[in-house]
């Protein structure tokens, strides 16, 4: 891997990917916030990812932006890069980078299973794979994320006359909560704190079905009997959601399947709902890409490198920093 270092540095073409600190050339994989930083000089992304960094930076927040949509080969001096579906959220992608007939992809946040919300995983063969590992132990086996949707109405039933105020972050989980209640026919009005409105218009902009939805307004408080809310996380551990009635508190992430977790943060009913890929998905893609390096960039990477020994696979852990900002798990 002479050509790329472990920061995510392709040397021939002076660019990062992901990029923590502002540099001059970077490409961006999604647009969570771990990821996508404000203050570089040229960004390259989808449309998308382009799109929610402006939502969320403001207009200004590179000095120029470059789009390549999906499956289109740019080539920038003798590097090809091209854009793969990831999966993981809205606009979101693997970078497949190829030099002197190697092939180096990257495959930021991913989930193989189907999202509604989003362009459906593509799995892409390489001779080095750097992936996430945010999931990467063999405990972490994700359940179906309907069933888990059904446990929420189940208990919307049971507690009728209760607020089902759920945690979920703001880009990405917000609007596959909302896609998975409509995939179950929820029909009726979905409220949302402010902090999630502006990515939830954007998905409906860019044709994501969501339903409907308005932002809470807490005058009556009894307005809300029964009604499903969603809120970022750090609004549900605050005193705004002490403004409902008796709510039931609800968390949305892969890291509910920890039950303290679940416990510490005051989750009454937790929700396996994960964006991220779990041990099979994570090992499965692995043997997929027919990788013989493969670069682990964050997470539990300790297990993923071992599972490659065992494999014969080259497995290296690069222990990025500044990842899993527990924005998007
Ligand atoms: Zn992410």
């Amino acid at each position: 891997m002479q050509w790329i270092n472990e920061n995510l540095y392709i040397s021939p073409i002076n660019t990062y990917i992901d990029p923590y600190k502002p540099v001059e050339n970077a490409i961006i994989t999604h647009g969570h916030a771990d990821h996508a930083k404000p203050g570089h000089k040229n960004v390259l992304a989808t449309k998308e990812t382009i799109n929610i960094m402006k939502i969320r930076y403001g207009e200004n927040c590179a000095e120029n932006f470059q789009e390549l949509p999906l499956n289109k080969t740019l080539k920038i001096d003798n590097v090809k890069i091209t854009f793969y579906p990831a999966g993981h959220i809205l606009g979101s992608v693997q970078v497949l980078a190829e030099y002197k007939g190697e092939k180096i992809n990257f495959t930021g946040d991913y989930k193989t299973k189907k999202d509604k919300t989003c362009e459906n995983f593509e799995p892409v063969r390489c001779h080095t794979l750097v992936t996430e590992a945010t999931f990467g132990l063999p405990v972490f086996q994700h359940p179906n994320e309907h069933n888990e949707i059904k446990k929420l109405l189940r208990s919307l039933q049971l507690f009728p006359e209760r607020p089902h105020v759920v945690g979920v972050y703001a880009l990405g989980k917000a609007q596959r909560i909302m896609g998975l209640l409509r995939q179950q026919r929820y029909d009726k009005e979905i409220f949302i704190h402010g902090a999630l409105e502006k990515l939830c218009n954007y998905y409906i902009k860019e044709n994501v079905f969501l339903g409907k939805f308005s932002k809470t307004n807490l005058k009556d408080k009894k307005e809300y009997q029964g009604e499903i809310i969603l809120a970022p996380p750090s609004a549900i551990k605050n005193v705004w959601s002490r403004k409902f009635e008796d709510p039931i508190i609800c968390q949305a992430s892969g890291w509910m399947s920890i039950k303290q977790r679940a416990k510490q943060s005051l989750v009454e009913l937790p929700l396996i709902i994960s964006d991220h890929a779990d041990w099979n998905e994570l090992t499965d893609y692995i043997k997929l890409t027919r990788a013989e390096n493969v670069y682990v960039t964050h997470g539990r990477d300790e297990a993923i490198v071992h599972w490659c020994k065992m494999n014969k696979i080259n497995g290296l852990a690069l222990s990025l920093s500044g990842r899993e900002d527990e924005e998007d798990l």
